[in-house]
């Protein structure tokens, strides 16, 4: 069963998420110390008339147990009610008919007893759930079990513990805690907040854990980690096996669901997920593309070859160390020396690499290659793809880096010049490219002087976020033509999805999508 937290600070938008989680969810969590300006009435009957089968849980989270989100309205509220106001607000939640209240263990017994005494009072339709949140870490199996056993005293009929995941191995305290608890009285709800913790939750289902928590958009999250609720809709179906009544067709070979990932940490920024999703519905294909923040990168990988994963993409910092653990490997991706792309076939993996790819077909677009010179600021994975691909296309690279040492050795490779980054200003040539970070959202850096572009026709920068960074500005100013990181971004999402699928992507619509993002972003 899955909960959408209702987090918004404003009635009007509250009582609109309300409206449509509970035609997708089968609970809602009403979050009282968010939603500011609301009548808990009002809230409650917009969620009955909505959905005569949602189950609605009542919240007033305490000040230290309120994680705080990417994307919610804030937690301005929290704090403010003192417990007997929040003890008064739950009450009145009783009264009104919500089926559960949540109160932490750290409120007190006196407190869960005074709620358990008047649920009876009102016949008991209203149940209890008591709570615990950990917003710095998840301690040991054996002390969350002694918490466990704390809650559970109380007899509520569920009992709540989340952690947050400093390491991936977290994930298995909490999935352990619902092993154990299934032998014990109350239900259980047991995940880890977090990037590192998504695990804890797209697996805690299988287990029997009693609820999972989801957003309704991207940006909605009440807590770091949460998947939105077609994502972990899409993931009880993978680990149930079952398939949705729409997608079913009356086959003997009923086609599986097409499952891919983003490996990378940290992967909260990715923009991937929401063009590749995008895509797939375009493409009519049922598939989902999550990201995944990975500590353990051989782990992952085999979790990868267990499950029904199709494919994935390898992000930083792990481009160059993915490779120990492929099957094979092919020519480009070797040549480069890093995989973006990983491709999942009877449990084989195989690297390849679509940025030389994404970089070709952009600057293509804006300009020749053949007989060009392209100085490329940077000696890593990106500026090692530039150049393949600039090479490959008869074009000539120049090296030019922060770290001589480093320039140095790639230069060296290619057989081309290399330049330290002080002395960029002397350098005259068609085309310049970043290929460094220097620039991405949020900071405003350029990686060269303004006046150091005077020397360069084109200049193109391999970040996207934001659309024009520091660095293109300036060359515009200088009367350069310049084209951002956002068409090699597409590019090279939209080979990947040609390489996984065998399919042509609808690289218009991705387009579309991420700059409608970026712009909601500037
Ligand atoms: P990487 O392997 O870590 O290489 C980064 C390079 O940037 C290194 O050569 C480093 O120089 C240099 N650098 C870092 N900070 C610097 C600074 N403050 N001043 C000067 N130089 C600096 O990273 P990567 O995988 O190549 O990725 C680089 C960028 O490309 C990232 O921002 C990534 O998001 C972007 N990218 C975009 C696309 C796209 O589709 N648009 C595709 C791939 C990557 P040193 O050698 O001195 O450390």
């Amino acid at each position: 069963m899955i909960c959408i937290p209702i987090t918004a600070g404003k009635k009007k938008e509250a009582l609109h998420t309300i409206e449509r989680s509970c035609r997708l969810a089968d609970f809602i969590e009403l979050r009282m110390d968010l939603i500011e300006d609301g009548s808990l009435a009002e809230l409650i009957s917009t969620a009955r008339n909505s959905s005569g089968l949602i189950k609605i849980i009542v919240t007033c989270r305490k000040k230290e147990e309120a994680a705080p989100a990417g994307g919610t309205a804030g937690i301005k509220g929290v704090g403010k009610k003192t417990i007997d106001r929040k003890i008064a607000l739950l009450k009145e939640a009783i009264e009104l008919g919500a089926d559960f209240v949540d109160i932490e263990l750290a409120e007190g017994r006196a407190a869960i007893k005074e709620l358990q005494s008047f649920c009876a009072e009102h016949r008991g339709k209203t149940k209890i759930i008591v709570s615990y949140h950990n917003l710095k870490e998840t301690p040991a199996l054996t002390k969350l079990k002694e918490i466990f056993h704390q809650c559970a005293k109380a007899k509520p009929a569920v009992v709540k513990i989340v952690t947050f995941a400093k390491t991936a191995k977290d994930n298995l305290v909490t999935l352990s805690l619902i092993s154990y608890a299934r032998k014990h009285s109350p239900e259980l709800i047991s995940l880890c907040m977090g990037d590192k913790g998504r695990i804890s939750r797209a697996v805690a289902p299988l287990l029997g854990n009693y609820l999972s928590f989801a957003t309704l958009e991207q940006e909605g999250q009440s807590a770091p980690g949460q998947f939105t609720i077609y994502e972990m809709k899409q993931i009880n179906e993978l680990l149930a096996g079952e398939r949705t009544p729409s997608v079913t067709v009356l086959s003997t070979s009923t086609p599986q669901p097409q499952n891919y990932i983003l490996l990378g940490n940290p992967v909260r920024q990715s923009l991937s997920p929401m063009m590749h999703n995008a895509a797939f519905k375009e493409m009519g294909i049922e598939g989902n593309y999550c990201a995944f923040c990975v500590d353990d990168l051989g782990g992952a990988l085999q979790g990868m070859r267990a499950m029904n994963i199709r494919g994935a993409s390898v992000t930083i910092p792990f481009k160059v160390a993915v490779m120990e653990y492929l099957d094979d490997i092919d020519d480009d991706a070797l040549k480069i020396g890093a995989v973006n792309t990983i491709i999942s076939k009877s449990s084989r993996l195989t690297g390849c690499n679509t940025d030389w790819l994404g970089m070709i077909l952009t600057l293509q677009e804006a300009m020749p290659i053949k007989g060009k010179t392209f100085v490329i600021i940077g000696a890593g994975g990106t500026a090692r793809a530039a150049a393949y691909g600039i090479m490959k296309e008869g074009g000539f690279p120049v090296i030019v880096n922060r770290t001589p040492e480093k320039g140095k050795i790639l230069s060296g490779k290619l057989n081309c010049p290399f330049y330290p980054l002080a002395e960029i200003g002397r350098i005259k040539a068609d085309c310049l490219i970043n290929t460094t970070p220097v620039g991405m959202y949020p900071k405003d850096k350029s990686p060269v002087k303004a006046s150091a572009l005077a020397g360069f026709r084109y200049v193109m920068d391999v970040i996207y976020n934001p659309l024009k960074t520091k660095l293109l500005a300036d060359a515009e100013k200088q009367g350069c033509h310049i084209f951002s990181g956002l068409d090699m971004f597409v590019h090279q999402g939209a080979q990947q999805l040609r390489l996984w699928t065998g399919v042509e992507p609808p690289r218009a619509l991705m387009k579309k999508v991420i700059l409608k993002r970026l712009t909601q972003i500037e």
